[in-house]
């Protein structure tokens, strides 16, 4: 590992001030530290955020909640607000990683960990993600897990998160705080698709510092819910998850919250299917035809087709397992 010089960061504007002359922010570091080992990051200063005031989830005016960006993974899964209001986000915390990572990771660190691309993670791979114009092996080479929508020729990879998946559904805003003050962003204009920019995974400037996510009320009497597919029962990434909220009365559907996740290189807010479902009748032939809708622009590569059967059929089962709720 490359040597590096260590900075606990006592208040936010020094944090800022540190990472914006090359350092990088240290969370849990469960996964930046993962890849400074395997030399994929290799900052000259990890500037610790963890004794920053972060780490509280507060009730907002109106039913939201702000999470503080160094709040646990398992605190936020647990906080009561969260599994009564907003149990998609509490199920997808949950069926990330396992019960000693999300003791460490947090809600910043969660939603900027980086792609698990196998050719990323191997600094003997040529990847346009290290090094713009090196290629990408995984077009031709390890795709199966890889993104179907919103790729791009130079790069196929896809988020990990399951937290940025349900949070994206809820229309989370992020406050940043950076050299040049503060910004609020909503989640689903933090992450970028690859284009000709595979290198570039948000939209965050350096030094900037997610301070806290904004989640609002629902706003519809909706019900949530979350639901991975993964290759074992446990401890595994998704191959294909959703993240919905749904409000049907009356056998039709009047609102709806949707995004899948391990399809792109972003949480996937579905926004054609949820068009497609608003005065719909709640059904599954309703939902199977949104997902096709929005899965119309899926573009899969020669062993990744199987993604887009299954996005469908989760979203017309975790839609109908809450219509079945709401009865
Ligand atoms: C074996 C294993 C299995 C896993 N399985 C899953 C899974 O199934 N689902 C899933 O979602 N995740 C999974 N993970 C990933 C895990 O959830 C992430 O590693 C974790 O959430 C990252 O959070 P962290 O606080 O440790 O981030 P760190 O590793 O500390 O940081 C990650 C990145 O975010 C930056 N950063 C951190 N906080 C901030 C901030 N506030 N502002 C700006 N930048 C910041 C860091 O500089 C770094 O670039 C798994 C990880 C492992 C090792
Ligand atoms: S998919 Fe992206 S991260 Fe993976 S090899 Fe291609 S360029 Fe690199």
């Amino acid at each position: 590992m490359k040597t590096f010089d260590y900075a606990p960061a006592t208040d936010v504007a020094a944090a800022v001030a540190l990472a914006s002359q090359g350092g990088r922010f240290l969370a849990g570091g469960t996964n930046l530290v993962d890849l400074m080992k395997l030399g994929v990051e290799t900052p000259d200063v990890l500037v610790d955020i963890a004794r920053l005031p972060l780490r509280e989830v507060t009730e907002l005016p109106g039913g939201g909640l702000r999470i503080g960006a160094g709040v646990r993974n398992s605190d936020l899964a647990a906080h009561p607000v969260v599994r009564r209001d907003f149990p998609v986000l509490s199920q997808a915390l949950l069926a990330g990683a396992s019960g000693q990572l999300r003791n460490m990771a947090t809600t910043g660190g969660n939603l900027l960990q980086r792609t698990r691309c196998r050719y990323f993670m191997d600094m003997t791979k040529p990847c346009n993600k290290h090094a713009p114009g090196t290629g990408c092996p995984a077009r031709n080479g390890d795709h199966r897990n890889l993104a179907i929508l919103g790729a791009s020729e130079h790069c196929v990879a896809t988020h990990p998160s399951d937290m940025a998946v349900a949070l994206v559904a809820l229309d989370a805003i992020v406050q940043i705080t950076g050299p040049d003050g503060d910004r609020s962003l909503p989640l689903t204009e933090l992450h970028r698709l690859p284009g000709d920019t595979p290198h570039l995974d948000t939209v965050l400037t350096a030094g900037e510092l997610i301070t806290a996510v904004d989640v609002p009320a629902l706003g519809f009497g909706g019900v949530s819910a979350y639901r991975k597919a993964r290759d074992r029962a446990s401890y595994a990434f998704a191959v294909g998850s959703v993240a919905a909220a749904l409000h049907a009365e009356d056998g039709v559907v009047r609102d709806v919250r949707l995004a899948l996740g391990a399809v792109a290189h972003k949480p996937w807010r579905a926004f054609v299917a949820e068009e497609a479902l608003r005065g719909r009748p709640a059904n599954r032939e309703s939902f199977l035809a949104a997902a096709d809708a929005e899965l119309a622009a899926a573009r899969p590569l020669r062993d990744n087709g199987y993604k887009r059967t299954l996005a469908r059929n989760l979203v017309a089962t975790t839609l109908e397992r809450l219509t079945g709720e709401r009865a």
